[in-house]
């Protein structure tokens, strides 16, 4: 089995960037032939022969494919929400070839059954690599750590009890000191429960709406925190969902004591405001909440000199039951899958981040995290992504592959999306078919 895609703007952030063909053998990229000022391909070698795919790329952008560090499948459990199935469908609409499956399903993902249950779901769809997240406590219930070598070896590549934070810090420093010693990422979401009792921002807006808030160190102390503890036991942490100014001001200075500390945010912290909750609209509720322009610009600032590792959508399907609810009582959280590109894309095209960086932040940063191979060079899994930069479109979540509707995005219009998502050399999504 053999493919070329042609004549693309080949960019394998750190390695290539320019015009290029690449040839994909048995799954592995076999070759990149850099092209010629006049655009011609290098004549040897590169001739198909019968049962060759040959994709006309000419205009695109042809990238390592992207890794979405962050998502919610909600299988097993929670399959009127989101299944693996769709949820590899949205990913794979998205430009992703691999994602995170967060550990919060019904049961919670701390054993090795359940890491098994979902490789062997994702086996069955055949698109998007799904890389199980498990638990960091048993049952989520922060009390007792889960086995974490069990889920190593069952093939979770990090550990989580995200949704919720791991509130009593021994066993935080417990949870570090055993997943560093079996190469396995720690990923905190960062939430002092005793300060996050409200729903939305803590500030002028939310007195203004007379809704409770949640201030910005809710975030940030836990995230001082898992600094201080990572420091003490020399163990890797990766801090999610980065919103307050004052968490990335937090992760700047720890990078820059050479600490392993690495981050993400989601592209709703760095596209909207607190504003987005002033009518009420549920899709804009998510935990940590949307915060003001200040913060939104840090965020900014920490993707653009890499106090920030990584883009990831926290993808967070829910039914529509569960949002068209008076706003304190709507469920948190909201759908990215499909356009955590385009609104990446928004940053380049404001020029506070070049492409480069952008792509970096959405596959290779997420991949090197989670300790998994990503990039274009030969000998890698051909997992490639090809983008139509100028593609201009209106997005309507009711088109979308997600079971979720849940999107404050609805009805935007995009520029920029995939059109073919490439994992072991197999298409998995060409949106020429989707249309
Ligand atoms: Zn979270
Ligand atoms: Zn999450």
């Amino acid at each position: 089995m053999q493919m070329q895609i042609k004549g693309g703007r080949v960019l394998d952030p750190g390695v290539f960037d320019g015009p290029a063909d690449i040839l994909i053998k048995d799954g592995i990229v076999a070759q990149v032939v850099p092209l010629g000022a006049n655009g011609q391909t290098a004549p040897a070698g590169t001739t198909g022969g019968s049962g060759e795919r040959i994709i006309d790329a000419r205009g695109m952008l042809v990238v390592p494919g992207l890794v979405d560090m962050h998502v919610h499948l909600r299988e097993p459990g929670q399959e009127y929400k989101e299944t693996i199935d769709t949820g590899t469908r949205a990913a794979a609409a998205g430009g992703f070839t691999s994602v995170c499956g967060m550990p919060n399903t019904s049961p919670v993902n701390d054993s090795i059954s359940v890491t098994r249950y979902i490789l062997e779901q994702a086996a069955r769809c055949r698109r998007t690599r799904v890389y199980p997240v498990g638990a960091v406590s048993a049952g989520l219930c922060g009390e007792q750590l889960a086995e974490f070598g069990d889920l190593k070896a069952a093939g979770a590549v990090a550990v989580t009890d995200d949704g919720r934070p791991v509130s009593d810090a021994q066993l935080m420093r417990r949870a570090m000191e055993y997943a560093r010693g079996i190469g396995l990422q720690v990923i905190s979401h960062c939430e002092e429960l005793s300060l996050s009792g409200g729903v939305m921002n803590e500030g002028v807006v939310s007195t203004r709406m007379g809704l409770p808030g949640i201030p910005n160190a809710a975030e940030s102390v836990m995230v001082m925190r898992d600094i201080a503890l990572s420091e003490l036991t020399g163990s890797p942490v990766h801090i999610a969902h980065v919103s307050t100014r004052e968490s990335v001001s937090a992760i700047r200075a720890a990078k820059a004591r050479n600490t392993q500390v690495t981050a993400e945010t989601a592209p709703h912290y760095f596209t909207l405001t607190e504003e987005a909750v002033k009518s009420y609209d549920t899709r804009a509720k998510m935990n940590p909440p949307l915060r003001t322009a200040a913060d939104r610009e840090a965020v900014i600032a920490g993707l653009a000199d890499g106090t920030i590792d990584a883009i990831a959508s926290d993808h967070a399907p829910h039914a529509r039951v569960e949002k068209d609810l008076e706003f304190d009582l709507a469920a948190n959280g909201i759908i990215g899958l499909e356009t955590s590109l385009a609104l990446g894309l928004r940053l380049v095209g404001a020029g506070a981040l070049t492409l480069e960086q952008l792509i970096a932040l959405m596959s290779k940063n997420s991949a090197a995290i989670i300790d998994k191979p990503c990039g274009l060079s030969a000998g890698q899994p051909a997992d490639v992504t090809i983008i139509d930069p100028e593609a201009r479109y209106t997005y309507r979540a009711t088109q979308g592959r997600s079971k979720g509707r849940n999107t404050p995005f609805d009805g935007w219009d995009l520029k920029g999306r995939a059109v073919y998502t490439i994992v072991d050399g197999t298409i998995v999504f060409d949106l020429s078919e989707e249309i």
